[in-house]
């Protein structure tokens, strides 16, 4: 397994393909270091707080591998990856970002044995070798999955311009060509590896758009146009929360040729909506620890300005925190039953429980405003008001401000400042407005689990047992 050393090495190494602010970077950009220091918290396997979570044994080789780089083969497996990625989002501040490399993998396992065997064509044996590699070197995998799109009333070959779905422009003896762009790749500047996926159902005519596969982020015909967030630095009230950040890059697919090798799905339109509803799936899954580490934070915030404040034990501050909890526990919950109750797959790979996966990411997604909401409620105006930084560091206006920040007497003026300036941070940065919209659309909208778990559901075993209480036998 890799350090975070190691990890930093490789991606110093990598071509200059990444443009931000209007010029090509190196990937340790000052800008990008926050979310590499959030990848990095992954290759501490070591740590005794993450004992029994953050690593696992590969079914392939049966070395020991990163949490990360993991097929699920156990309901137990899918429990680990749910509890590390609460626990590591807390630690990062609400998102651990290497998630959606498992989850590729872990779908693209299943869907390539499917297809493998419905056709075959050596999908599943490809992907193992690829997965043999990925593993050995410890790779971090961004998610390629969200197509630019175009028109959202039209499927990919219905639009006025075929790339605005990534598709295959070349089939050759060596590889194919692909062409298009992929939106908000969260990790594009500090992956090792894009895991390009389909991002919907097919229909007969989409072919071309019905394709995987993986390159090396800095390929050749790729480029990255990315941004960057993370809370405001800090210059001296150094704390955890603003070490941490996030880059999405826009990935354009110029005309990249892909070897067979990495070529996992290529053509085959029902199998590449199978394999973009499990990514989902799996995702969504991610969701249910991430989410719920998301509302750790904002409880924890709520709580603790509650008490700095002095209000605690008001009655409708202690109802807003049982809100809170509920929402933050069900989401977890959801995800814990998805996992016992997971299956496996042909592949053997265990599939976490799809309705149970959905109505857990459903319901954080339809809370995630009303979270923040609450944390606005209780926190007052001062996270919107707080005065910059700076001013602290002139001991003449200090002395006023740490006068006038006091509430509850028994917390420091600092601890005061500290708490407001993490409020600032959780409600009034960029990195907060990115947090929000990520909470509804991560992973899939709203409307993408309600539709999930309204095709799948057993309405039918509900109409039965209402026959059944009706009396109604005929
Ligand atoms: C911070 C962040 C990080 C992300 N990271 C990644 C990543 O790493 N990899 C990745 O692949 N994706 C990523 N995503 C993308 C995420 O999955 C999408 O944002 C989500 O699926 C919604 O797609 P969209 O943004 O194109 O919105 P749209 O699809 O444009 O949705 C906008 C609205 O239009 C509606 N709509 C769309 N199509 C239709 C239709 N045909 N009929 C009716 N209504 C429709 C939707 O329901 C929604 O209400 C990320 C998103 C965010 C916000």
């Amino acid at each position: 397994m890799r350090t975070a050393e190691e990890y930093l090495a490789k991606l110093r190494g990598m071509r200059r393909n990444v443009h931000y602010r209007g010029e090509l970077v190196d990937r340790d950009h000052p800008d990008i270091m926050p979310g590499i220091r959030v990848i990095s918290e992954t290759f501490k396997v070591d740590d005794p707080a993450l004992k029994g979570l953050a690593a696992a044994t590969s079914h392939l080789t049966g070395e020991t591998v990163n949490r990360f780089c993991h097929i699920h083969c156990t309901t137990d497996d899918l429990l680990a990856k749910q509890k590390l990625t609460r626990l590591l989002c807390r630690r990062t501040g609400g998102c651990i970002q290497r998630c959606m490399g498992i989850d590729a993998l872990n779908a693209l396992s299943v869907v390539t044995k499917l297809a493998q065997d419905a056709t075959d064509i050596d999908y599943h044996e490809r992907f193992n070798r690829y997965l043999r590699y990925f593993q050995e070197n410890d790779l971090v995998g961004n998610a390629a999955q969200t197509d630019v799109k175009g028109d959202r009333s039209k499927r990919p070959s219905e639009q006025a311009d075929p790339d605005l779905y990534v598709r295959v422009v070349e089939r050759g003896r060596d590889g194919i060509v692909v062409r298009g762009a992929k939106a908000h790749n969260t990790i594009g500047p500090y992956c090792d590896e894009i895991i390009v996926l389909p991002t919907r159902l097919m229909t007969p005519n989409d072919a071309d758009w019905s394709v995987a596969f993986a390159v090396p982020a800095d390929a050749e015909g790729v480029h990255q146009y990315i941004r960057a967030t993370h809370p405001r630095p800090r210059s001296f009230l150094k704390a955890p929360v603003a070490e941490f950040g996030a880059c999405d890059s826009l990935t354009v697919f110029d005309d990249v040729f892909v070897p067979w090798e990495r070529v996992f799905l290529c053509g085959e339109t029902v199998f590449a909506g199978q394999l973009a509803a499990l990514f989902a799936t799996y995702h969504r899954h991610s969701y249910t620890g991430c989410k719920a580490a998301v509302s750790d934070i904002v409880l924890g915030a709520a709580a603790l300005v509650a008490e700095y404040n002095g209000v605690a034990k008001a009655p409708h501050v202690r109802d807003k925190l049982a809100e809170l909890i509920a929402v933050g526990e069900l989401v977890f919950a959801a995800g814990v039953a998805a996992s016992v109750t997971a299956q496996p797959a042909s592949s053997g790979t265990m599939v976490p429980d799809i309705i149970f996966t959905n109505v857990g990411r459903y319901h954080a997604g339809v809370n995630v405003m009303h979270e923040f909401e609450i944390l606005i409620d209780l926190a007052g105006g001062l996270p919107a008001t707080l005065p910059p930084e700076e001013e602290w560091a002139n001991p003449e206006s200090a002395r006023f401000l740490d006068k006038y920040i006091m509430r509850n007497p028994s917390v420091s003026a600092e601890n005061q400042h500290r708490c407001f300036r993490l409020l600032s941070d959780l409600l009034c940065s960029s990195n907060s407005g990115v947090m929000q919209v990520a909470g509804v659309h991560g992973g899939g909208s709203p409307i993408m689990e309600r539709i999930a778990i309204t095709s799948l559901y057993d309405f039918e075993e509900k109409k039965a047992l209402a026959r059944y209480l009706a009396g109604i036998t005929s």
